[in-house]
């Protein structure tokens, strides 16, 4: 990145981004100085000759910028004070996906780029947008808050699409942001509580779609709902989305039943006329009414850039998913394997429980707050429940408070699974049966982490006799 040339830069925060960001402007030769409350971060990045300086003592007058790293918490007192006091000093406060936009300023014809942001459903819909992209032959670099940082992929180019996942953390740090396609999600208070707090987060994501040449706007909740309203009324190019109900314009996408299976199926409206432009029964990666939103959003998104809808539907037929999340890891005949490791409350957990309608559900470890009461309504779903970790005394209670769920205390993942494959497979009936984990909740007391747990299930189920692994 060029445009820093020659300039004075403060860098706090040397993970992994951090580290790109710096590497990237040094490269393109701005000063960097740094700094990171890890000593191990510090010494690596001083390791690679980067200046690591506390910048808590530092002299702001001889910095132009200062930029945070995704993930240095702005409420943490060290970044707090160095924040306060560089912007006293006149000092810009920015962060990577602002130097990224900079830097595409000078492409000509502007580099395409997607970004996408919204409370959940960033990560697949991100996903989806690149591989759909990919699969019609386009030149893709996704990154941002997934995976690689924005700095580390190659840069931006009228001839490639970068497809970027942004937080409202990086969004708020970007004032230059300005995307070609712009997609807002949906909106839910998530872990803020204070209204105020809510509708600051909410007017950071907006931003994004507002700086967008096409805004791509889920209509399910109201907040964003109130953003589409607001876009329209600036008569700049606007798609609704829903995974919920039909629209009159934009592209929504709604789930049936179909001998026994559910079926999503995905309708474009344009000009008043609604067509069917892909139907995703069968692409198991992209099970469940929360990813119909997601379909909806990546659909519109490639459309905009130019694709046909049968180019999109031939790249969501091959979507590969991403691990634990709903991940398809492969079946015995009628009985699908699922690892949704990355459940870890019942929130999450609810959008599996949607998904199928014969469950063999291996749930617990280690409960968050309210356990699994919200999830009630979808017991009838479940054919059987297997209970592991330090949650089973509390879920066990659920269970039989509400009567209607058959449930063992199985204990370990190993002999949940063991259990769940052999019911599910002896189960009568037509259509998917879903052997399914889904912990709704964190991994800790079994686990490092739910990667670790994800990837245990997945090692467990292909030991399985007549295990075929999905994709094959
Ligand atoms: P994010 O990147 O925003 O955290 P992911 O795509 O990683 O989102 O999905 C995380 C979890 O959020 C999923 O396992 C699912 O439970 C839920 N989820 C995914 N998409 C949506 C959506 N469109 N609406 C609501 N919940 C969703």
């Amino acid at each position: 990145i060029t445009c820093f040339a020659g300039r004075r830069v403060a860098l706090f925060g040397l993970g992994g981004s951090g580290l790109a960001t710096a590497r990237a402007l040094i490269a393109g030769g701005a000063q960097v100085e740094a700094y990171d409350d890890n000593a191990t971060s510090r010494d690596r990045a001083a390791g690679e000759g980067i200046a690591v300086v506390d910048l808590a003592a530092a002299d702001w007058s001889r910095f132009d910028s200062l930029i945070l790293a995704p993930g240095v918490p702005l409420t943490h007192p060290a970044p707090h004070w160095t924040v306060e006091k560089a912007k006293a000093a006149g000092v810009e406060v920015i962060g990577d996906i602002e130097l990224f936009f900079r830097q595409r300023a000078a492409t000509e014809p502007a580099a395409p780029v997607v970004c996408i942001t919204g409370t959940n459903g960033k990560s697949t819909t991100t996903a989806l947008v690149a591989h759909v992209l990919r699969q019609a032959g386009r030149d893709v670099q996704m990154g941002g808050n997934i995976g690689t940082a924005v700095l580390a992929l190659e840069p931006p180019s009228a001839s490639r699409v970068h497809v970027i996942e942004c937080s409202s953390y990086q969004i708020d740090l970007a004032p230059s942001l300005a995307p070609s396609v712009g997609i807002q999600m949906n909106l839910t208070p998530d872990h803020l509580d204070r209204h105020g707090t809510f509708e600051a987060y909410g007017a950071i994501k907006e931003r994004l779609v507002s700086a967008a040449d096409v805004a791509v706007i889920g209509v399910d909740d109201e907040p964003s709902k109130q953003m589409a309203r607001r876009r329209a009324a600036s008569g700049r190019k606007l798609v609704r989305i829903s995974g919920e109900q039909p629209l009159d314009d934009g592209v929504f996408a709604g789930v049936t039943a179909n001998a026994g299976t559910l079926e999503t199926r995905i309708v474009q409206v344009l000009d008043g006329k609604p067509r069917i432009v892909a139907n995703l029964a069968g692409i198991g990666s992209l099970r469940g009414s929360h990813n119909a939103q997601n379909a909806a959003a990546a659909f519109a998104a490639c459309f905009a850039l130019g694709l046909t809808a049968e180019q999109i539907a031939a790249g969501f037929a091959s979507y590969p998913g991403l691990a634990h999340r709903m991940e398809e890891i492969g079946r015995i005949g009628r009985v699908v394997f699922i690892n949704d490791s990355k459940a870890t409350n019942a929130d999450s957990t609810e959008k599996a429980l949607t998904s199928f309608r014969d469950i063999f559900w291996i749930l617990g470890g280690k409960a968050k707050e309210g356990g699994i009461e919200s999830l009630r309504r979808y017991f009838p779903n479940i054919a059987r429940a297997y209970l592991i970790g330090a949650a089973s005394d509390l879920f066990a209670a659920t269970f039989d408070d509400d009567g209607r769920v058959a449930y063992e205390r199985s204990g370990t993942l190993e002999v949940a699974l063991a259990s769940a494959a052999r019911d599910a497979l002896a189960h009568p009936g037509q259509g998917d049966i879903a052997v399914l984990l889904s912990p709704a909740c964190a991994s800790f007391d079994q686990f490092p982490n739910f990667e670790v747990r994800g990837d245990a299930f997945r090692a467990l189920a292909k030991a399985l006799p007549g295990f075929r692994p999905a994709g094959t």
